[in-house]
């Protein structure tokens, strides 16, 4: 017999919902498309975990201990700059929002579920309907799965389960970041250091950012926020081919045009031309938020990216996503996987419906300071509580 829940996607919030129903003893099984050892080391590579959100669900869990062997919480400082290298503002010292590493959120999690209860390298192709209104499950190895009560996706950004619910699709926000990393031995390394320390860096100028973010291993994850074209980084289109030389192409290509760095302080110019081998483009798509509305459905439901894809510049996107995962699972034990649990999908909906609305409108309105032609001028007066945002 079919467990009683499909979660389809073994990131944040389909792991933390596995963790919650495990404590409910309520029977589930999860599929992912990659393998059991390959890296989730993507996304943002460090994760700030808010107190009522994330931190809630992991508590809820059981997993606030092993939460806190591995959370950075003298990491939540940030130091702006303008572009010529101007130090603007410190800000977000004691904030309750302890940087963890995805790696190790991901390992804390499936460390809590029984490893029979995940099934990898299960790359769902196709989720319908058949004859008898039930939800199938195809893979893309050939294979497929039935019989559950209910269905969730959580399956980021490309769920292949949201057009089940909504015809919405992800939009491009006109915003990218480029992710390298500067490791302990780069030549440059100590004067980073010096600067960013266990936080991070965002330093502005018109339209774009660099930003500097400190993992576990002390190592730095650099993010260029660029304002392009969806079409950028595509094959003939593309101005700029990203693993090129190990990156060596976009290096040049990023110092050398007045449109993206070229005219930035000489400390910023030393962070990307010692970035270490390609770099990694992140497009930045979003849900409109008035998507976020549609019939309710006993059989299938979403949480996470796949429910209210967002931009990230609020650094809410995986707490609102397990967050979900804590309503959903609260709703289940509550109204039952019986008869009840068409209500207890509505009822997690309707709350979820207006987080993931609020958390896309914030976004959006934070990246339009974080890319703005005046930036970071209009940023920094919002921070210091002289400007709304
Ligand atoms: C550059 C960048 C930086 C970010 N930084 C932050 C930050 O600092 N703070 C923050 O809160 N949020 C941040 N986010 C957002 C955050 O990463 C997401 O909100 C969060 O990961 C959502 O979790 P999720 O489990 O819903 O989806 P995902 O993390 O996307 O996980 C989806 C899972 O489903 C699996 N999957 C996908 N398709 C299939 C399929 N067809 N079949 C089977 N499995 C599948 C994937 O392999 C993956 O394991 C950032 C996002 C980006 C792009």
């Amino acid at each position: 017999m079919a467990p009683l829940i499909a979660i389809i996607g073994g990131g944040p919030s389909g792991l933390t919902l596995a963790r919650l129903l495990e404590c409910n003893g309520i029977d589930y099984i999860v599929y992912e498309r990659n393998g059991s050892s390959d890296s989730h080391n993507h996304q943002g590579g460090t994760l700030d975990i808010h107190g009522a959100t994330g931190q809630e669900a992991l508590q809820r869990g059981g997993l606030s201990e092993e939460f806190e062997n591995m959370a950075r919480r003298d990491a939540t400082t940030a130091q702006i700059f303008d572009m010529t290298g101007k130090h603007l503002l410190t800000f977000g010292e004691g904030r309750d929002a302890p940087e963890i590493d995805r790696v190790q959120l991901r390992a804390i999690l499936l460390k809590s579920i029984p490893a029979d209860k995940i099934q990898w390298n299960k790359t769902v192709h196709k989720v319908e309907r058949d004859a008898q209104k039930d939800v199938v499950i195809s893979f893309s190895d050939g294979s497929s799965a039935g019989g559950f009560r209910l269905v969730v996706g959580a399956d980021g950004a490309w769920s292949k389960v949201r057009h089940l619910l909504t015809s919405a699709k992800p939009k491009y926000s006109g915003k990218s970041y480029i992710e390298g990393k500067i490791s302990p031995n780069n030549p440059i390394y100590p004067k980073l250091e010096t600067k960013v320390g266990p936080g991070s860096l965002i330093a502005f100028g018109p339209n774009k950012n660099l930003a500097a973010q400190q993992m576990s291993d002390g190592s730095y994850r650099i993010y260029l926020g660029v304002t392009v074209a969806e079409d950028f980084f595509i094959d003939d289109n593309a101005n700029v081919d990203l693993s090129v030389d190990d990156g060596a192409q976009a290096r040049q290509f990023f110092l050398s045009s007045n449109d993206y760095f070229a005219e930035w302080a000489t400390e910023f110019h030393e962070t990307i031309a010692n970035c270490e081998h390609g770099f990694r483009k992140w497009p930045l798509f979003y849900l409109p938020p008035e998507s976020l509305v549609w019939e309710h459905d006993s059989q299938v439901t979403l949480i996470g990216d796949a429910a209210h894809l967002s931009t990230p510049f609020v650094g809410e996107g995986v707490n609102c996503s397990m967050y979900d995962a804590l309503v959903l699972a609260e709703k289940l034990k509550e109204h039952g996987t019986g008869p009840g649990l068409g209500r207890a999908v509505e009822e997690y909906e309707k709350d979820m419906f207006r987080r993931g609305r609020d958390l896309i409108e914030r976004s959006m309105g934070s990246g339009e300071l974080l890319f703005a032609n005046d930036a970071p001028k209009t940023l920094v007066q919002v921070i210091k509580g002289n400007a709304s945002p």
